[in-house]
């Protein structure tokens, strides 16, 4: 059987994506931050105010609380993210 190319790379694109948002997930945990928000569907997205094109849709970004040590910390381990400080906890993106 032959493959089809543009689908296997998009089956590829999608598995990194996943496992980029799963190492991303799995840094969180390991800094001790309770994270209230991840993965979104669009719709959620929507009933929370989030931007249109979200990262939290592919989960590239996280709410987490609380604001400490370690989350300062990670900030300087990830400086190609940005924090954005929301009234009862911190937004993670990655890019
Ligand atoms: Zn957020």
């Amino acid at each position: 059987m032959k493959t089809n190319g543009a689908g296997f790379w998009i089956g590829v694109s999608l598995v990194m994506v996943l496992l980029i948002a799963l190492m991303f997930r799995w840094l969180l945990v390991v800094y001790g931050l309770r994270v209230t928000s991840w993965f979104r569907s669009p719709w959620r997205n929507v009933e929370l105010g989030g931007k249109t094109w979200s990262l939290h849709l592919i989960g590239w970004a996280a709410d987490v609380v609380p604001v400490n040590l370690a989350l300062q910390q990670l900030m300087k381990l990830l400086p190609f993210s940005k924090f954005v400080v929301e009234s009862d906890h911190v937004h993670i993106q990655l890019f």
